[in-house]
């Protein structure tokens, strides 16, 4: 079980199943010390309440809330659907490719499409589930560029758990991010709540990976929340 997870959905995402009160309620009972609810951005059509951001303080007591969304590319120039007025209230922020782009794009032009993003949004933190093979990257180039820019790279429990990645290819991932050097987060990317917190399906690939746990910024909480402090460096707003 995860100390901190920093990816999870609620019924504000389409594809959530619960609220975000039972989300962060089962991830106080299976002993987490924050849960991130990261709502898709709003390209795929969720609807994150403005109330989200600048109303809602940790409503279960217990456990503590990380606001954040999982943002998508939305145009050739790196812009992202992040909702720019809510920055300053922002935990963390996940950016992933997801199915409103077009299939069968090569790893190099993806790649190109996704730094871009980050270059412009020096503000995201994770990128999310990079060994997804509908949307291929280079695995090499994006874990150098995470390196030097202090992002997490994403191991996602659920891509693995539900099937619809290969072992193989989380391995070739955690590979490169060993090479690089480049931080990972572990994540659940739990869409139910029987999924929160869940790290059992990739712990097993990353011990076999090798990777110095050092480099897991969620290995403990204490380091989750040094994370997100780090990182709030890169929200300020002008
Ligand atoms: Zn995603
Ligand atoms: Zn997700």
């Amino acid at each position: 079980m995860l100390p901190v997870d920093f990816h999870s959905h609620t019924l504000f995402s389409k594809c959530g199943l619960h609220t975000i009160i039972e989300m962060l309620t089962e991830a106080k009972a299976r002993g987490l010390a924050a849960l991130a609810i990261t709502d898709h951005g709003p390209k795929l059509e969720s609807c994150t309440p403005s109330t989200f951001w600048d109303r809602l303080l940790d409503p279960v007591v217990g456990i503590r809330l990380l606001k954040g969304m999982e943002c998508n590319v939305i145009s050739d120039e790196g812009d992202i659907d992040f909702p720019q007025k809510f920055l300053k209230y922002a935990d963390i922020i996940l950016l992933g490719l997801h199915p409103h782009l077009p299939r069968g794009i090569s790893a190099p032009k993806n790649t190109e499409f996704l730094l871009r993003a980050l270059e412009k949004n020096p503000f995201v933190d994770i990128v999310t589930h990079p060994e997804d093979e509908a949307y291929p990257v280079e695995f090499d180039t994006l874990a150098e560029y995470a390196a030097g820019h202090g992002i997490a790279l994403e191991c996602n429990n659920s891509k693995i758990l539900n099937k619809r990645v290969s072992s193989e290819r989380l391995l070739a991932l955690l590979d490169a991010c060993k090479r690089a050097g480049c931080r990972i987060a572990v994540n659940s990317d739990a869409h139910a709540i029987g999924e929160v917190g869940l790290d059992e399906s990739v712990r097993p690939l990353i011990e076999h990976a090798g990777i110095a746990p050092e480099l897991v910024v969620n290995r403990t909480a204490e380091s989750a929340f040094a994370f997100v402090e780090e990182r709030r460096g890169k929200k300020v707003t002008v």
